[in-house]
């Protein structure tokens, strides 16, 4: 899934290419995709993108219609990739409009160059989300994103504000969106690991020197994979991302730090993985699931 460090050079990816292009046409080819009605998606026709954005995991395009009696200024078109989603630039669209179907794909936007993109979703649960609003904060899942951790006014003390009390495991914490925003299963994991945090530890349990060394480990960590993914198209960002990770995603090989086997706790719809050495005092944590198929 896209966190906030892949959707942030997607953004900047978008940018280069596609701000100054003219909208020649907008198609769902899965018509759960959409999630908004007004304005209609045929009020980007001619329009002219001027900017990309990121909120959280929320990638915005920016864009001026033609002037028209509908006349609905600013046009954000917003996507959430989900978990499965991805965006593919094509220099070169075909002529055809995609026709609705099963296939991995869910959008196309057309540029009046013949340029554009695909978002695609794999997989049979369908979440990928478009919503075309002329106010980012019309759609739910950005009105109540927590602070951006990148944003110059999050400080230590923001974060302790957002900890303070909070009698949740950490690794949850990490990944609500409506907590701290762009942060999501695999860098939750990889910001605890060189945290050396158990991601069951309690929010409301870090003392002053926890908070501050999670602060500088989430800065840096977001930091870092940005700068290795920074002016990589969107088609190189999924390995960059896979290879920039120490122990997401890695259950079974060996921990990057101290080599000790990468560990992993199950859930219904997610996994998370750590090292024991470095992050529980060598101590592996239950994996309820597993324990329950065991009894
Ligand atoms: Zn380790």
């Amino acid at each position: 899934m896209p966190e906030l460090p892949e959707v942030q050079s997607l953004a900047a990816d978008l940018r280069e290419r596609a701000v100054g292009r003219v909208i020649e046409r907008a198609d769902i080819a899965e018509f759960s995709v959409l999630k908004t009605y007004d304005p209609p998606l045929s009020a980007m026709h001619g329009a002219t993108i001027t900017e990309t954005a990121r909120y959280g995991k929320f990638l915005d395009l920016l864009a001026d219609p033609p002037a028209s009696p509908a006349n609905y200024g600013k046009l954000h078109l917003i996507t959430h990739l989900a978990k499965a989603g991805w965006l593919r630039w094509r220099d070169q669209l075909g002529d055809t409009p995609p026709k609705p179907g099963k296939g991995p794909l869910a959008f196309r936007l057309k540029f009046e160059d013949g340029a554009g993109f695909d978002l695609t979703e794999a997989g049979t649960r369908k979440r990928l989300a478009v919503y075309l609003v002329t106010d980012p904060m019309a759609v739910p899942g950005i009105a109540s994103l927590g602070p951006d951790p990148l944003a110059p006014d999050f400080t230590v003390e923001v974060l302790a504000g957002l900890l303070k009390g909070r009698r949740t495991q950490i690794k949850g914490v990490l990944r609500d969106q409506r907590i701290i925003a762009g942060i999501g299963n695999a860098y939750s994991d990889e910001v605890l690991h060189a945290a050396k945090m158990s991601p069951f530890k309690l929010a409301s349990s870090l003392t002053d020197d926890d908070i501050a060394d999670l602060y500088n480990v989430i800065i840096a960590t977001l930091q870092s994979a940005i700068e290795r993914s920074a002016g990589l198209a969107a088609s190189e960002l999924k390995a960059e991302k896979k290879a920039g990770l120490a122990v997401h995603g890695r259950a079974g090989q060996n921990c990057p730090v101290c080599g000790d086997v990468v560990r992993e706790v199950s859930f219904a719809d997610s996994a998370l993985q750590y090292c024991a050495t470095c992050q529980t005092g060598g101590k592996p944590l239950a994996d309820r699931r597993l324990s329950r198929l065991l009894k």
